[in-house]
């Protein structure tokens, strides 16, 4: 399975794939988790990450790129992968065919989570996660039982600084001129399908499998 989950900030791309990770033991790749372990690391990739990430703006495609294509070379994306929160940009999708034609990939499927702008903000500002183990919670659709614990390792449970009402509408602008032409490209591609991504999580996630599966 060599799965692109794609979707706006907040749509729930990071919980499908947990979800996916479990069912299918794939390698979960995520642009925005690369960067936000960078950030921590106070590597020069962090750094140059860091200012992007605190604007809503997205990281140059140059370094982007860069990860991915050394990620996607390393031995366990060979069965099977799931890309969440890349590609991004037109050029990063250009970019995505010629690493994938080099490692003779063909992708399974690109799923989108589609949702309404007008849930993300509210999704995204109310996302917790766990220090520890990066497990993803949200304090109304799904809580953790111990408020502020996470339920799998007890881990501390933060949001992140660019899960602010005034960054999310940078991040969500930024979804909209830049990422949503993918939607056309690669639905030319022939290998796109929408699930409707308002619906609660274990919905939107047997959507996502029989997609896949279909
Ligand atoms: P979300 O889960 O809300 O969609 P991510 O964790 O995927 O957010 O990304 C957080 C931030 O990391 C983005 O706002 C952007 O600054 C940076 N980022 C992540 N993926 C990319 C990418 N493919 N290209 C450029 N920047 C990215
Ligand atoms: P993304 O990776 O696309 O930015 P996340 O998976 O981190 O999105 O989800 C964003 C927030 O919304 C999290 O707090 C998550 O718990 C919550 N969430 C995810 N899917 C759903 C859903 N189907 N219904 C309600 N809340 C959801
Ligand atoms: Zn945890």
């Amino acid at each position: 399975m060599y799965i692109l989950l794609m979707g706006p900030p907040g749509a729930g791309k990071g919980t499908q794939a947990a979800n996916l990770v479990n069912k299918f033991v794939i390698p979960h790749i995520s642009t925005g988790d690369m960067f936000r372990a960078a950030v921590k690391e106070g590597t020069e990739l962090g750094k140059q990450a860091k200012a992007c990430m605190d604007a809503g703006k997205l990281v140059p495609d140059e370094i982007t790129i860069g990860i991915v294509r050394q990620r996607l070379a390393k031995p366990d994306c060979a069965k099977g992968f799931i890309l969440d929160g890349f590609p991004r940009t037109v050029e990063q999708a250009d970019a995505l065919d010629k690493i994938l034609a080099e490692l003779q990939i063909k992708l399974t499927r690109v799923v989108d989570i589609s949702v309404p702008s007008a849930l993300l903000i509210e999704r995204a500002v109310g996302r917790r996660i766990c220090k520890q183990c990066g497990a993803t919670y949200h304090v109304r659709f799904n809580p953790t039982q111990k408020d502020g614990i996470c339920d799998v390792c007890g881990g501390e449970t933060y949001q992140r600084a660019d899960d602010s009402e005034a960054t999310m509408k940078n991040r969500l602008s930024v979804y909209e001129a830049q990422t949503k032409p993918l939607i056309d490209y690669y639905q030319n591609a022939g290998v796109y399908t929408a699930v409707d991504g308002s619906q609660a999580i274990d919905k939107v996630f047997n959507d996502v499998i029989n997609c896949l599966q279909g």
